[in-house]
């Protein structure tokens, strides 16, 4: 048994992938300490991991990314910069007294790396998200460049500042501006599979895919599936992240589908809803047991998020692509690049084409046929015990040994 220290990015998009593998290393006989923010306690506690609250500092940073969509990057990462000086502290303190024997962090918790160094243990990078900062780039809807980013004044200063502090305070290595979004670990594990991905130069052997780590999560929410049965279902959600940046696209999916004979199961996380005229056929609700609505699902409308992208192609559901931001546009283009979907423009998008969209997915095979294919690739890929059989090479190669911890 090794005891495992994992720091997530609190965000559903990072949380849900790593919860399968949590389990299978709990039950190969793993100690795993995780922490996050408190909304993820529940799951995370249910995957079988110590849960930690990384405190109200996250949470507030996490609720001022709800905006995230309209801010520049250049703010994001000077946020983030702030985030990662204050929260090596905290943990730090958090875990005093404590061992362990690796960590895992988040490839956007760049602190978790530092703290990895700072307890001079491996570090395992968890990659929930794999569109390299050139590729969102190269399809943000409003870019910047690598060289802009960092000769930005602000952002250059904040991490000027802060890596000289860190690195004088800690005897670290503070990653460098371009990895503080993507920073990797000795191992990296990505939750999607090789073939998926259109750059697969820049993934070194410290990569490994293990494709969408599919796993019934002990989520405890109730939805009333009796509706669904012998219905044509479409399936709504614009993901956790940028889903309240625009939203007139609620009511272009309230147009476009309304009054129809299709059940529509819309998720609107942290959605004010109250000001929406909600049709009858809608069931709108702020989070739902997104997976197994999807065994229901005729066709869905998705941000095309990594996970929801997965969890469409795991489940067989042709979709239209609306990515909003990040890596939402990379995963939609590769999506429509292998035949798997229609992507719309979330700025020029009218009620008349996402029903002729949604409409052509469902009757045309070949974007099945297509899904079905990648389907098959991510099945082959291992899922969540390879992810733990990489991680148990790992350890071995490490010279890490299971053995009881006294402490
Ligand atoms: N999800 C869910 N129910 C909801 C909304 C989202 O179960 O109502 C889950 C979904 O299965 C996925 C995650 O939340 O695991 C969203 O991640 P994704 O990468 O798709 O998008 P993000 O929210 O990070 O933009």
């Amino acid at each position: 048994m090794s005891k495992v220290l994992f720091m997530n990015f609190p965000g559903y998009g990072h949380v849900n992938p790593t919860l399968g593998l949590v389990d299978e290393l709990v039950k190969r006989g793993e100690e795993v300490y995780y922490f996050c923010t408190d909304e993820f306690k529940e799951s995370i506690e249910a995957a079988g991991a110590k849960f930690i609250s990384y405190g109200e500092r996250m949470s507030n940073f996490k609720n001022a990314n709800k905006t995230a969509g309209n801010r520049s990057y250049a703010d994001i990462i000077t946020k983030i910069i702030g985030m990662t000086e204050c929260e090596i502290e905290d943990i730090l303190k958090k875990i005093k007294g404590m061992k362990f024997d690796y960590v895992v962090h988040c490839s956007m918790f760049c602190a978790g790396n530092i703290i990895a160094q700072i307890l001079k243990v491996p570090s395992i990078s968890s990659f929930a998200v794999f569109a390299t900062r050139k590729e969102v780039m190269k399809m943000q809807y409003s870019p910047i460049t690598e060289k802009e980013l960092e000769s930005n004044p602000i952002v250059s200063r904040a991490y000027s500042e802060a890596k000289s502090r860190i690195e004088k305070r800690y005897f670290v290595k503070m990653p460098a501006i371009s990895e503080l979004m993507a920073c990797r670990g000795d191992l990296n594990i990505a939750y999607t599979a090789k073939e998926f991905v259109s750059n697969i130069e820049y993934y070194d052997d410290s990569f490994k895919f293990i494709g969408p780590p599919i796993y019934k999560r002990k989520e405890n929410l109730d939805f009333p599936f009796e509706k669904l049965k012998n219905k044509k279902v479409i399936y709504i959600s614009l993901g956790t992240v940028f889903n309240n940046t625009n939203s007139n696209l609620y009511n272009i999916f309230f147009e476009a589908f309304g009054g129809s004979d299709v059940v529509v199961v819309m998720s609107a996380y942290n959605i004010d809803t109250s000001n929406f005229n909600i049709p009858k056929n809608f069931i709108v609700r702020n989070y739902v047991p997104q997976t197994e609505i999807l065994k229901y699902a005729d066709a869905a409308i998705t941000h095309a998020g990594m996970n929801s992208t997965s969890d469409l192609i795991y489940n067989k559901v042709p979709f239209v692509a609306i990515p909003i931001g990040a890596d939402q546009l990379y995963m939609a283009s590769r999506a429509k690049e292998l035949g798997a979907a229609i992507v719309l423009n979330k700025d020029k998008l009218t009620a008349k084409e996402l029903r002729e969209s949604v409409n052509k997915v469902m009757v045309d095979a070949s974007y099945l046929e297509n899904i079905e294919k990648i389907r098959d690739v991510f099945r082959e890929a291992g899922g969540y015990r390879k992810g733990a059989e990489e991680i148990f090479k790992f350890k071995a190669e490490k010279g890490i040994k299971d053995y009881v911890c006294e402490y």
